[in-house]
């Protein structure tokens, strides 16, 4: 048997020092966001300031990072408890009136 692969003879040639690379930057795509940058946008998104374009990196940003979603609940609550949140219901959220409405429901058929 001889399916040795010819590249193995190449593979020692690549000078087997890493000091040339100056790219130790880990590569970021440019839609992604950090974490940092997450919390400066965050009381914008709560605020429904933000262009389309950062609310997408956002929730974007929310579905990848525990710790950040932890860090929006908080800062949901104190804007809410501030009273600077608007009156209007998040979109895609149901409304107080409609959940209020689901739990008397639910209450009465059991
Ligand atoms: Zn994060």
């Amino acid at each position: 048997m001889n399916s040795r692969r010819e590249k193995l003879t190449g593979v020692n040639e690549s000078g087997g020092s890493q000091l040339t690379s100056s790219s130790d930057e880990p590569r970021r795509a440019a839609d992604e966001i950090t974490c940092q940058e997450f919390v400066e946008l965050v009381t914008d998104y709560f605020e429904g300031v933000l262009s389309p374009r950062s609310l997408n990196l956002v929730e974007e940003h929310l579905v990848m990072c525990d710790w950040c979603v932890t860090y929006a609940d908080q800062i949901r609550a104190t804007v809410a408890s501030l009273g600077e949140l608007r009156s209007e219901p998040a979109p895609g959220e149901p409304s107080a009136a409609v959940l209020a409405a689901l739990q008397k429901r639910r209450e009465r058929s059991e």
